[in-house]
């Protein structure tokens, strides 16, 4: 038995990678941005108040996927905070962020 079609099943292309979910938000360039679904990791993150210099650690979700464009795969981060843009870095320049955090916090954490 063949499962329904889902309507992002619907929305890929012949382009689109393995991984993307289909949902291709309209670009004014007219250029296809595929993305992965997110993936959702809960953390602590420290913030100042925005009255004064005091700290103060919240709970949040970092959202985590991938995206391809022009023939180039990136990683983005996003957070649970709308007005904050997502960072979005080259595949190379994750893993050298990956590898200098592991050594940062190795023997000090
Ligand atoms: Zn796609």
């Amino acid at each position: 038995m063949v499962a329904p079609e889902t309507t992002t099943d619907a929305a890929r292309t012949a382009e689109c990678p393995p991984w993307c979910n289909g949902e291709h938000e309209p670009r004014r360039d007219r250029r296809i941005a595929h993305r992965s679904e997110g993936i959702i990791v809960p953390g602590v993150e420290r913030v100042v108040h925005h009255e004064g210099d005091s700290l103060f650690s919240t709970v949040i979700e970092i959202a985590i996927g991938l995206e391809h464009i022009d023939d180039e795969t990136w990683v983005w981060f996003g957070s649970d905070n709308p007005s904050r843009p997502p960072t979005v870095l080259s595949i190379e320049s994750t893993r050298r962020l990956l590898r200098a955090v592991e050594a940062l916090i190795r023997d000090r954490a």
